[in-house]
């Protein structure tokens, strides 16, 4: 049998009785890490990263760290007076991403 990296990703996913989702993320990250330092499979590192940022929820997709919540008020002209809208957004409070 020939494995795509598709086969690869499968048996890494659902191979493997992981704790929670995240566990399960953070453990593609590892594999994708150590593909990228070794420059051992592009394709393969290219296929787990895709993996992560379409199902890493709450966590960083490059470091695996809890994402934080930056929040900021932004400007709105509102007739003659300028209105504050509360913006919201997730940061990565270790690598920035
Ligand atoms: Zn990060």
């Amino acid at each position: 049998m020939i494995w795509t990296y598709e086969d690869v990703l499968y048996a890494l996913c659902d191979g493997q009785a992981y704790e929670s989702e995240r566990d399960k993320i953070h453990f593609l990250i590892t594999v994708r890490d150590w593909l990228n330092d070794r420059q051992a499979s592009r394709e393969l590192a290219d296929t787990l990263q895709d993996y992560v940022e379409k199902n890493a929820v709450d966590i960083c997709p490059k470091c695996g760290e809890e994402l934080a919540i930056r929040t900021w008020m932004e400007p709105r002209p509102y007739g003659s007076t300028v209105a504050y809208e509360e913006m919201s957004e997730l940061y990565c409070p270790e690598c920035g991403g």
